[in-house]
């Protein structure tokens, strides 16, 4: 069994545990971030990008870098029932940077978010690793099992937090 050690290991690197991955790793916290598949290809979800996502990319100073990326900007829907012409949305008037929406594939803002986040030398991702299972002591969540197409990973963490979630995100120190 391969036992890695890191700050903080998150389990699935869905946009969620992208995000907090490169966060934490731009402030300096050494995360591991765990998906199960071996890429980010889940082509029965939306390509939405919503101005309130916008606007994180742009507080995170990442809006300019992703709008490069091929995609549409959509910024009023209309509908059409015979003769009646109707807006349905328009995003013009939001107070946001971004008075649109941003059709762009999830798999390609994720692979966007991951090759941001691994510029940062604490941030590490291995795909092909499932989250089988946490470690608990004492009633404490204080580490996770993974299953790895390199094989089985474990941890243990020195400390652990009260939540599940927690558990699997916050910078406690260290898996052994
Ligand atoms: C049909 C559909 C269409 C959608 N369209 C849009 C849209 O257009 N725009 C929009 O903004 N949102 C859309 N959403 C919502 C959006 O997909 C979710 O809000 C978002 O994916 C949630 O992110 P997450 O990181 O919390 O979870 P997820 O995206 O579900 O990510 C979880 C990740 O964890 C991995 N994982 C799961 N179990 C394990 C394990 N045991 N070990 C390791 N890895 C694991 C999964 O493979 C996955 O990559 C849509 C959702 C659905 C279902």
């Amino acid at each position: 069994m391969d036992t890695v050690s890191v700050r903080c290991c998150i389990a699935g690197a869905g946009p969620a545990g992208v995000i907090l991955g490169l966060l934490l790793s731009r402030a300096g916290v050494e995360v591991l971030v765990l998906e199960k598949h071996a890429d980010f290809l889940r082509d029965f979800r939306g390509d939405t990008i919503h101005p309130s996502t916008l606007e994180v990319m742009y507080e995170l100073g990442l809006l300019e870098e992703l709008l490069l990326l091929p995609h549409q900007k959509v910024s009023q829907i209309n509908a059409q029932f015979g003769d009646l012409a109707l807006t349905v949305a328009d995003f013009n008037h939001l107070q946001t940077r971004c008075h649109f929406v941003v059709l762009m594939p999830q798999w390609d803002f994720l692979n966007f978010l991951t090759l941001e986040a691994a510029r940062y030398p604490t941030f590490h991702l291995r795909m092909q690793a499932e989250v089988t299972g946490l470690i608990e002591e004492k009633e404490r969540v204080v580490g996770l099992n993974a299953i790895s197409s390199g094989g089985t990973i474990g941890g243990t963490y020195k400390s652990g937090c009260g939540s599940r979630w927690m558990a699997l995100s916050c910078p406690d120190p260290g898996l052994t």
